[in-house]
């Protein structure tokens, strides 16, 4: 079987799964991702034993690893738009253009989460109605 790092949904291994970073994206995840710009969080911490970073991030004078934590959302860009200034969205948009999601803190994409209205993962959704 194949997991989904984002959804932890389990697949067949002949699925062909698309990537973020070194981590396994599942269809549906992916369909979702690029619907829009995609905020995945991270910590600074490793969240699992073993786990290997997404990236490293450089802001300013510190330079760390970011481990991602499988929360992530999608906005639209015009969502995206009121959701950062000009600037950080300008920067956001090249970012999710090159690299097809952008790293953001864990705590943050929690409340971005709760505040704005997010492209829903078809799937995802009626998991929940199920539940
Ligand atoms: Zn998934």
């Amino acid at each position: 079987m194949k997991y989904c790092f984002f959804c932890g949904e389990s697949y067949p291994d002949k699925t062909e799964m698309f990537a973020r970073g070194t981590y396994n994206c599942c269809p549906n995840c992916n369909n979702t991702m690029k619907k829009g710009i995609t905020l995945i969080g991270y910590t600074e911490k490793p969240t699992f034993e073993n786990q290997g970073p997404i990236s490293k991030i450089v802001s300013g004078d510190r330079e760390f690893l970011a481990y991602p934590t499988s929360e992530y959302v999608t906005f639209s860009e015009d969502v995206a738009k009121n959701v950062f200034t000009d600037e950080m969205f300008e920067n956001i948009k090249k970012a999710n253009e090159s690299n097809g999601f952008v790293l953001i803190p864990d705590e943050r994409i929690r409340e971005l989460k709760n505040t704005y209205k997010q492209i829903k993962n078809p799937k995802s959704e009626s998991d929940k109605q199920e539940a």
